[in-house]
């Protein structure tokens, strides 16, 4: 078993050539009924810690660990909720990470933010401290349906959220919504998505429902005192997604992400490709090389590791060469424009494209002439089976 002390210094040895940055910020007003995440409800005194214990991993990585000014690329600040914390403090964050490493002049800059914890001065503070995207939760548009998911914003708080960061210079901004809960009706997943358009977002983020074991939901619906969620009936909503969407100027390009041309999230990408991210702040994941790396999901021992100069880790995998490949596919899948099928002949790589070619027979996979390989209609349905066959 690799001991943290070791990876430490298999870190220290590794060449990076560059980066993309996730921070994780574990805090939210209140957990919303369909969320099973690791957050903590907000406590001023935690935010503290968590401000010094994320200073301590920076330095730790960029200072002893030999990743100081790696380029980076992308930057995200997902949670939880980073705009429980005041722009201040993602202000000082984003300092803190443009200190340690080299962040490049066009790099995305992306902060995940709840529609009732934004103001146009704290919007204005966040775009002039360098923030170059907004994502914006909303979920849904119905007001009866926000009050059954918990913890969520109402509708016009969306609509002032998303035409003050436009008021202020974000032309970047996303929406996250949510199809194929429990309760949820065709004709208000229509009003919802109508909604969303009317308020010219670059980039729509819709995910179906799924039940996360420990999610208030998920106890409800084990209870018998709410039913679960119809997975024939998600299919249908998927479909209406796709349609209005792509018919209002919007390209699919992965299962879950449409966006205008050129909007992307970049940041997102780097994780389909399996390109080189480092995970900050409790639970955060990342991926250097062939190592996949966890933070425990605990903001006290995360904190304690790092006043002691040790890594917070929880779970240290290294991949083989094999393993490495079927992810790159996995992952790769996910985009509809697919991945490339470049690999050298070994055992394990012929078995790999073996099983490549029986996902083809079976329809859900599409070998292009060009050497990439991408999920077929049927095969975007039934992503988690060939995710399976894969790995
Ligand atoms: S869905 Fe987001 S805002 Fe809601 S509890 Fe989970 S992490 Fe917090």
């Amino acid at each position: 078993m690799t001991t943290v002390t070791d990876f430490q210094k298999t870190l220290g040895r590794m060449q990076v050539e560059d980066l993309g940055i996730y921070v994780h910020v574990p805090f939210c007003f209140a957990r919303c009924r369909f969320c099973a995440f690791y957050m903590e409800r907000l406590r001023e005194d935690r935010v503290q810690a968590f401000m010094d214990a994320l200073a301590h991993e920076l330095r730790l990585y960029a200072r002893d660990l030999g990743l100081r000014k790696t380029p980076v690329h992308t930057i995200y600040f997902g949670g939880g909720t980073p705009t429980t914390l005041a722009p201040r403090q993602l202000a000082r964050i984003l300092n803190d990470i443009r200190y340690w490493f080299a962040v490049e002049d066009d790099a995305e800059i992306s902060v995940e933010a709840h529609p009732g914890t934004v103001s146009p001065d704290s919007l204005g503070i966040l775009r002039e401290s360098g923030f170059t995207r907004l994502s914006v939760g909303a979920q849904s548009f119905d007001q009866d349906e926000l009050r059954d998911l918990g913890g969520r914003a109402f509708g016009a708080e969306v609509r002032q959220a998303l035409s003050w960061a436009q008021s202020v210079g974000f032309t970047n901004v996303s929406l996250d919504l949510m199809y194929g809960f429990p309760g949820q009706s065709m004709e208000s997943w229509q009003r919802t998505l109508g909604e969303a358009l009317s308020l010219s977002p670059t980039h729509l983020s819709c995910y179906a429902y799924t039940m996360e074991e420990g999610s208030p939901f998920h106890r409800e619906i084990m209870q018998g005192k709410r039913s679960a969620p119809d997975q024939e009936f998600q299919l249908v909503l998927e479909d209406e997604t796709v349609d209005r969407l792509v018919a209002a100027g919007f390209e699919r390009y992965e299962i879950s992400n449409y966006c205008r041309a050129g909007y992307e999230c970049r940041h997102n990408m780097r994780y389909w490709h399996v390109l080189p991210y480092l995970g900050l702040g409790p639970s955060a994941q990342s991926s250097l090389g062939h190592a996949r790396f966890g933070n425990m999901a605990d903001l006290e021992s995360y904190a304690d590791f790092l006043k002691r100069g040790t890594l917070p880790l929880d779970e240290i995998t290294s991949l083989s060469l094999d393993q490495v490949d079927r992810e790159r596919m996995v992952w790769g899948l996910r985009m509809l424009s697919g991945v490339p099928v470049r690999m050298k002949a070994t055992e394990q790589k012929t078995a790999l494209l073996q099983t490549i070619r029986q996902l083809g027979e079976q329809g859900l996979l599409q070998v292009k002439k060009q050497g990439r390989v991408r999920l077929t209609d049927l095969g975007l349905r039934f992503v988690d089976t060939v995710a399976v066959a894969l790995l």
